[in-house]
């Protein structure tokens, strides 16, 4: 009977509270257990071998997808490429300050962790240039079985791009993808279903093998996250508002509270999506043909507050093994986020699944991701808002450049914006 209502209570808790439980748990359990841990250790690799699993099989789908679900007339081609240079390029800002914050934070140096399966460390990163040339694979299919990931996004990219100039002939293929991509969306949900249960492995783990004190720098890490995406939209994206739009910064940041505090709490850019579409066309303007091409675009490939937390987050890995990185290393950290950021799906925990990627591109070990995992919740609130904040400041701006942006309704003053919805 009490066991009943226990197992109900538990199924009833949103997965992120289980998460932080399983992570609470975790820790109290290792610290008392010490070193003997280790036991529970293997609850956790079965849940990063699962998400290991999923890497390339959701990369691959959701990529081309991504590419086919842009419709090629002239102008979303014109519109499609503005776009995309300002997702990318800003991708590529996000990430620099995520780097250039873990740097300031420090947060995981003195943590003296060890490696303590050799598997789980990705191969020695090659040299960049190496990397560059690399890009293109040979086999495309030995690329998918090796899971070279920055292959495998060319590759996607090529496939995506040749099926939608194949017209009615590629339809077919298109909704194998599409279907395969919604598919990988629920494994990724199931699998994550797991992640109370690892994060409490892993967490017990480490915090037997390290001690306690691993929370610090746990804290540090969300601090850095959550002060590089406020930095990120208060001034980066407030600031092109207003140096490329020639708009009013603080009729953007208002018209964001809405989706902002919807992708806070739903940590999902994709679940967001209805909350931004429909507050960039009331609030903001955007006409409903670039509203409704720019943003489900972004939804699908811009992820500037996942980028920047894969930034602080490799360099916390980094700093908590005593990997020194070089500055290849960086520049590698920034090109596989920028592009695995078009792989990255608008859901719940998928910045994590991608975080992998990122560590074993530069030869980081993969048990990093046990510890952040169990604050992996309280930093994608942060990241998503980002996300959306960046979907938004883009279709403005694409809006504005393409004279689609109502500037009365954009800078109507907030007495008159009592609109009912
Ligand atoms: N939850 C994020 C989003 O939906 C993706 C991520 O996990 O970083 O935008």
């Amino acid at each position: 009977m009490t066991n009943t209502a226990t197992t109900s209570v538990w199924g009833g808790l949103a997965l992120w509270k289980k998460i932080l439980i399983g992570m609470a748990l975790g820790v109290i359990v290792g610290g008392i257990m010490g070193p003997s841990a280790e036991v529970l250790k293997p609850i956790g690799t079965l849940f990063i071998n699962a998400i290991k699993m999923l890497i390339v099989p959701l990369v691959f789908c959701s990529l081309i997808v991504g590419v086919t679900s842009m419709k090629d007339t002239t102008k979303m081609g014109r519109v499609g490429i503005k776009a995309i240079a300002l997702y990318l390029g800003t991708t590529a800002v996000a990430i620099t300050i995520g780097l250039v914050l873990a740097n300031i934070f420090l947060p995981g140096v003195g943590l003296n962790m060890t490696v303590s399966d050799p598997n789980t460390v990705g191969k020695e990163a090659p040299a960049f240039i190496q990397t560059l040339l690399n890009m293109i694979p040979k086999n495309p299919i030995s690329a998918l079985a090796a899971g070279n990931i920055l292959q495998i996004i060319i590759f996607a990219l090529g496939l995506g791009v040749a099926l939608t100039l194949c017209g009615e002939k590629g339809e077919p293929a298109i909704k194998v993808f599409e279907s395969l991509a919604e598919a990988m969306y629920k494994m990724t949900e199931l699998v994550m279903k797991l992640a109370p249960y690892g994060v409490f492995g892993l967490m017990a783990w480490v915090a037997g093998k390290y001690g306690v004190d691993i929370l610090l720098p746990l804290i540090k890490v969300i601090a850095a996250v959550y002060i590089g995406c406020v930095v990120h939209v208060l001034v980066f994206y407030s600031g092109l508002i207003k140096v490329v739009g020639g708009l009013s910064p603080a009729r953007y940041l208002k018209g964001l509270v809405t989706p902002a505090a919807v992708a806070f709490t739903t940590t999902s850019s994709s679940g967001t999506l209805p909350a931004t579409i429909k507050a960039s066309r009331e609030e903001m303007g955007v006409s409903k043909s670039i509203s409704s091409f720019v943003l489900p675009l972004g939804a699908t490939i811009n992820m500037d507050g996942t980028a920047l937390y894969q930034g602080v987050c490799a360099l916390f890995i980094a700093q908590a093994f005593g990997i020194d990185l070089e500055f290849s290393d960086y520049i590698v950290i920034i090109l596989t986020s920028t592009l695995a950021s078009i792989g990255t799906a608008g859901v719940p925990g998928a910045g994590l699944i991608m975080l992998s990627l990122v560590l074993s591109t530069v030869g980081l070990p993969l048990e990093g991701l046990a510890i952040v995992a169990g604050i992996d919740r309280i930093l994608d609130m942060a990241r998503t808002s980002v996300n959306v904040c960046g979907d938004m400041m883009v279709t403005i701006l694409v809006g504005k450049s393409e004279n689609e942006l109502d500037e009365s309704v954009y800078n109507k003053t907030t007495a008159s914006s009592h609109k009912t919805a």
